[in-house]
């Protein structure tokens, strides 16, 4: 077992963590990088990026990871292959983690960046088809289904979001549902129904999704959840919005969360409750939810982390 330690720990190596791993090493702070079971992230998961600043051309998330792995190392950024089972926060600076591999990572400043992942729905050919017609996210990728036929499956605020999104796309959205009314916001339900590119299919399920080797997805067999009744549903575009869950569990009881378990922060900041632990990207981000937003959190937890260590600094000093 060995014990690493840094002025700043960082968990995670999505877009959040890796930009505040380039601030941080920029600002002289050495980071180490915990960087999970997913390395780089969910971006690692997906293929077309087009909406990354910087790029005129089309770029595949795994290669922008690449690169802002490259770049964080490159700068000073020490990775770490491992996966934090356990953390102290509550006796302040230091913050002692504990991987999976058993070696202890010790940081004055603790920055957590461990994302949020889609829920899907668990159904055959789900997977199969992700990326070729099966998406989590459509502000990510509706803008390569424009003008055909999509579907949004759920019925909270993010499957009518979505929907509503997609009309900029398609003129034929669907929005399946489990049940035959919304959980959404009144308000953003009222948009839904004005909207004359939007249709609801309600209490249906989906039991499978198919498709074909050449085109993709084609469509979606569903399920009726009162008569029973199974039918297939046309389409080449579907997007799964039944909620993310943010990777918070670590943190229970330690950090304030919000009631799906987003991490709380001071509005506009990345401040946890705890001075000295920031979190950023995804996992204290339900309305936004992208790379950049990510990165940019990222960014503002490294300026917040070099603040406080400046003023820790201070005040050791001040007091010997
Ligand atoms: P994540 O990318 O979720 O990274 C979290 C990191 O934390 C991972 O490295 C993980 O291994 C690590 N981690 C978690 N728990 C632990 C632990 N206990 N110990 C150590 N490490 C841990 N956004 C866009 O802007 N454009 C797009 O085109 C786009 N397409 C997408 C396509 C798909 C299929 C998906 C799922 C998302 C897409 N997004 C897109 C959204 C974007 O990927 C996320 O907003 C972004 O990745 C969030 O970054 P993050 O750094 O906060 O977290
Ligand atoms: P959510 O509110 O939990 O809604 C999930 C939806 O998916 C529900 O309609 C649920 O159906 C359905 N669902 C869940 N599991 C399913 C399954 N296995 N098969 C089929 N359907 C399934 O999630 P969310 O919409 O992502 O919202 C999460 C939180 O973020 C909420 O608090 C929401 O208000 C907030 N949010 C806010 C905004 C905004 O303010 N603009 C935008 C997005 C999200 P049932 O209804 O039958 O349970």
């Amino acid at each position: 077992m060995a014990t690493h330690k840094t002025r700043m720990l960082i968990i995670g190596s999505g877009p959040a963590g890796l930009s505040a791993a380039i601030y941080g090493a920029r600002a002289g702070m050495e980071p180490i990088v915990v960087q999970g079971l997913q390395p780089g992230g969910q971006l690692t998961i997906t293929t077309d990026v087009e909406n990354y600043p910087g790029f005129r051309d089309v770029i595949q998330g795994p290669w922008l990871m690449q690169e802002m792995q490259a770049q964080a190392e490159h700068v000073g950024t020490r990775m770490m292959w491992d996966t934090i089972t356990e953390i102290d926060i509550q006796g302040g600076s230091p913050f002692t983690a504990k991987g999976d591999s058993g070696d202890e990572y010790v940081g004055d400043v603790l920055v957590i960046a461990t994302g949020a992942q889609a829920k899907w729905l668990g159904v055959e050919g789900e997977q199969e088809w992700s990326g070729k017609g099966v998406s989590a996210c459509a502000t990510c990728d509706g803008f390569f289904y424009r003008g055909k036929k999509v579907v949004v499956i759920g019925g909270g605020n993010t499957a009518v979001e979505e929907a509503l999104y997609l009309t900029n796309h398609s003129d034929d959205v669907t929005l399946i549902h489990r049940r035959d009314e919304l959980r959404s916001e009144k308000i953003l339900q009222e948009r839904l129904f004005k909207n004359p590119k939007i249709s609801t299919l309600w209490n249906k399920t989906v039991e499978r999704f198919e498709g074909d080797p050449a085109k993709g997805l084609t469509h979606l067999v569903l399920k009726d959840t009162v008569t029973g009744e199974e039918s297939t549903f046309e389409t080449e575009g579907a997007f799964v919005a039944i909620g993310h869950a943010p990777a918070t569990e670590l943190f229970k009881g330690k950090l304030p969360m919000d009631d799906s378990g987003y991490l709380l922060v001071e509005p506009g900041t990345p401040k946890t409750a705890v001075p000295g632990v920031f979190a950023c990207g995804d996992v204290m981000d339900h309305t936004y939810r992208q790379a950049v937003t990510a990165a940019g959190t990222g960014c503002m937890a490294a300026l917040d982390a070099e603040r406080f260590l400046a003023t820790l600094d201070f005040a050791k000093e001040a007091a010997e």
